[in-house]
């Protein structure tokens, strides 16, 4: 179903978006993201109104059809642990929305189509808007994070960054120097230049709490990061290792998206998680980025977790943590496996499966179990 879904900022707090449909539908249906929208959106469209679930929320006029729909959404802090997050600000004013949450299905004639969306943005007078890259393996199907904002992207060698003013200069660092060895390692080692331009945004969050909490976010050509708490200040080496790692854990994802079609689906996600932390691990090892003693420390921890966790990937952490012990006891050398994932999702246009790792793993020779070197 053709749509097209208009994003206007209106004011600081408040982006409005309108919906116009090709065709009258009676209902929209968008996968439920925590309570981002039942705390977040106001529909105001006169009759009609958001009925939040535990896996849809669904938009309606009482059964009435409709061509369009106007809803305002206003920032929300939240952070869904299994979603992207709804917004990212900035220390400056500028924040991602994350487009992907406005898509879903519609129902029409009780049959449910998928919105193939035209996205139009537009900021307040004077603002930067920066769009994410089009959806090239389902055209009109979901998007990244688009910017409204003062600052401008810079050109850092292949990829285009955007940094906010108040990040810590050890945490630039690590986010440019690895970025740049790891995305160099994974040309190289998956046979894949990136398809696109990659758009790196790091925005930062308050200090108040206590600790140090640092997420990622990778979708199609686009790496959000954002990072919080009041730990954030001083440079240590602990914490450069620890970004390093998610950082190269982003990056395995970016390449994992980065086929002619296929890629990650919505099941098993253990797949491409587990994948991404043992793409991460090798890369960090053979460009130096982490040493040996690290690397082995956190397999031996994450290891030492899953087995707590009953060896299950049905936990948020077990998708980590097992997912990762998965392709250690697949008894393949991660690289070539992930080489191979890559061509068969590309070859059949099948996401990334249980089934396909077998396969895939069937035909390499076996090699050593992986450590972290000697
Ligand atoms: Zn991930």
């Amino acid at each position: 179903m053709a749509a097209t879904i208009a994003v206007r900022h209106v004011d600081a707090e408040t982006w409005r978006v309108e919906y116009r449909f090709a065709q009258a539908v009676s209902a929209i249906k968008l996968p439920a993201v925590a309570d981002y929208r039942q705390q977040a959106w106001r529909v105001r469209t006169p009759g009609m109104k958001l009925q939040p679930g535990a896996e849809f929320d669904v938009i309606s006029a009482h059964g009435k059809p409709f061509k369009s729909a106007s809803i305002d959404i206003t920032s929300y802090d939240g952070r869904p642990p299994k979603a992207y997050a709804p917004f990212n600000r900035f220390s400056d004013g500028g924040t991602l929305l994350f487009l992907g949450h406005l898509q879903g299905d519609v129902l029409r004639a009780k049959r449910e189509h998928e919105m193939r969306a035209d996205i139009r943005l537009a900021g307040l007078s004077q603002e930067n808007v920066i769009a994410p890259p089009q959806n090239r393996q389902h055209p009109g199907g979901e998007r990244g994070y688009a910017y409204f904002g003062p600052a401008q992207a810079v050109r850092a060698g292949a990829v285009k960054v955007l940094v906010d003013p108040k990040t810590p200069e050890w945490a630039r660092e690590t986010v440019l120097d690895t970025g740049a060895k790891v995305a160099q390692y994974y040309e190289k080692a998956y046979q894949r230049p990136l398809k696109e331009e990659l758009f790196i945004t790091v925005s930062i969050g308050s200090d108040e709490k206590p600790g140090l909490s640092m997420n990622g976010g990778a979708v199609l050509g686009q790496l959000a990061y954002h990072f919080s708490g009041a730990q954030l200040a001083g440079d240590h080496p602990k914490k450069r290792e620890m970004l390093a790692r998610l950082v190269a854990h982003e990056m395995a994802h970016i390449w994992q998206l980065n086929t002619a079609r296929g890629g990650v689906g919505e099941k098993d996600p253990w797949i491409h998680e587990g994948g991404a932390e043992a793409m991460a691990l090798d890369a960090l090892l053979q460009t130096g980025a982490a040493s040996a003693e690290s690397v082995n420390a956190y397999r031996a921890a994450q290891t030492a977790a899953c087995e707590k966790l009953g060896k299950s990937v049905e936990s948020y952490n077990g998708i980590y943590a097992c997912g990762l012990a998965r392709f250690d006891q697949l008894g393949v050398a991660i690289v070539p496996l992930w080489r191979g994932l890559m061509e068969a999702t590309e070859a059949k246009g099948a996401v990334y499966s249980e089934r396909m790792v077998q396969d895939v793993a069937a035909s390499q020779p076996a090699a050593a179990a992986p450590s972290g070197g000697d």
